[in-house]
């Protein structure tokens, strides 16, 4: 797909044509994936973050918030709470850090869910950037993908979005040597920042592509209020953001028929359905959150998060109901990898 046919599909506004486009993808996505829903539990590890960048609300300096770490008897909790209710892996997040301290408690912690449960769950880490030595030692402990938005691939937008000595080069250099070393790579942008245009997002699409990736994760952009972006929240038309993140997971679907594409949280956060509508779209991946309650509140990449108050059972029967009444089924106890990984993995042996 070229990239002015890419704007266009984006630019639809024609309710019938933009479901003609939700249709294409969802059937594109049931001869390649599968009606197949995967689960990743997300456990968010902590907010205690090194960088400021300007969208998120648990950037360095927003002092309203109390930060938190959680213990690593806590995260293998949540990981065997996910095991054996059958979720094939777990997603640990977290804001950023570098220090040894942190490296080597991951560390631990990847370890010591990989021995309880005899090397059974799979384990994605979501830790920002960090250095191939670092990215090499929770490799070998056992984690075998890793998520790293990119957040927008023009220059000019990343600037706009981050402070000068956060640098879009570095995660780029970072999403490559998470691929050498042998992860399946994941990345994705927000959709609806400040200054964003539709040429932008159809050259985040041609960057999938081109980098051949093996998931995504991409949403829409939502408001914080104690950050620096607060000041366009006139400007922000959430609604539009959610049709604009489901139109593009829709392009992603059909040009990258065969990878795992998540419906990210931020979705439900504008819409309740938010998520359900993602997996009509063309995604088949759901990070239901399965950090304790207690943390939750204070994790709050954007306003409006949604689930703070119902546990992680809560969460899963909420959301089995909502994927059988959409006619889909739940991949219990597998890793649900993307063929596309398989295949790539493959064609290097
Ligand atoms: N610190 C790590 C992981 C946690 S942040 C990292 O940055 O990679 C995970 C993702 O949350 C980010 O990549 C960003 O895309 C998303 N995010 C942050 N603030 C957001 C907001 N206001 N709206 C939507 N997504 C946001
Ligand atoms: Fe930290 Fe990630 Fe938020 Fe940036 S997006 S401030 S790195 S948690």
């Amino acid at each position: 797909m070229k990239k002015k046919e890419i704007v266009e599909l984006l630019s639809l506004k024609e309710p019938e044509a933009v479901r003609s486009l939700y249709e294409r993808a969802y059937a594109t996505k049931l001869k390649t994936v599968g009606n197949k829903v995967y689960f990743r539990g997300i456990i968010e590890y902590s907010n205690i973050c090194t960088k400021n960048c300007y969208y998120c609300g648990i950037r360095r300096e927003n002092q309203k918030n109390s930060r938190y770490e959680m213990s690593s008897k806590e995260v293998i909790e949540a990981g065997l709470w996910a095991f054996e209710n059958r979720y094939g892996s777990v997603v640990i997040q977290s804001g950023e850090r570098n220090d040894k301290q942190f490296v080597d408690k991951i560390k631990g912690i990847i370890k010591e869910l990989k021995t309880l449960t005899s090397g059974k769950l799979g384990i994605t880490l979501s830790l920002g950037e960090q250095s191939r030595e670092v990215f090499e030692e929770w490799y070998v402990a056992g984690a075998h993908r890793y998520l790293l938005r990119i957040e927008t691939t023009n220059p000019e937008l990343y600037s706009k979005c981050h402070p000068s000595d956060h640098s879009m080069l570095k995660r780029l250099d970072c999403l490559r040597i998470l691929k050498e070393i042998g992860y399946q790579t994941g990345t994705g942008v927000m959709i609806g920042l400040p200054g964003q245009t539709l040429s932008h997002l159809a050259d985040d699409i041609l960057f999938f592509r081109d980098f051949d990736i093996d998931m995504i994760g991409m949403g829409p952009y939502v408001i914080h209020q104690e950050t620096p972006f607060s000041r366009y929240k006139d400007k922000v038309d959430h609604e539009e953001n959610l049709q604009l993140s489901l139109k593009m997971i829709a392009i992603t679907r059909l040009i990258m028929p065969d990878i795992n594409i998540a419906s990210t949280t931020a979705l439900q956060a504008i819409n309740p359905q938010g998520r359900e509508m993602g997996l009509k779209a063309g995604a088949n991946i759901i990070m239901p959150v399965i950090t304790d309650i207690k943390y939750r509140k204070s994790y709050q990449l954007y306003n409006n998060k949604p689930c703070l108050d119902e546990n992680s059972d809560m969460c899963k029967s909420c959301l089995e109901g909502r994927i059988a009444t959409i006619g889909e089924e739940i991949g219990y106890s597998e890793w649900g990898d993307s063929p596309h990984f398989t295949g790539r993995k493959n064609d290097k042996v």
